[in-house]
């Protein structure tokens, strides 16, 4: 089957093509969309992926070893959080793209 596409860039028009025989740029709706999606996944988990708080971060480097692992702690109880987060993220854009 034939799927003529007009590039939107240039205006050519291709045959059964994911790029644009003159310009290069992507013309495929399905190709396009897969690449939205892409994005959209990598953005999700960049946000899901939180950095700990500056304060656990000087606890684990303190000098007191008590400090050091109340730091451990909660770095631990943060990293699972954030894990979590990722996984929720992760779950919710794939029912949404299902
Ligand atoms: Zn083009």
């Amino acid at each position: 089957m034939a799927k003529i596409i007009k590039c939107s860039k240039c205006g050519t028009y291709n045959k059964n093509k994911d790029y644009c025989d003159n310009c290069g740029a992507l013309i495929s709706y399905k190709k396009k969309r897969e690449q939205r999606i892409e994005e959209e996944k990598t953005i999700r988990f960049e946000k899901a992926k939180k950095k700990p708080p500056n304060f656990i971060e000087k606890l684990r480097a303190h000098q007191n070893l008590a400090y050091r692992i109340l730091g451990w702690i909660l770095y631990s109880g943060f990293a699972v959080v954030s894990a979590i987060g990722a996984f929720i993220a992760w779950l919710v854009f794939a029912i949404a793209a299902g």
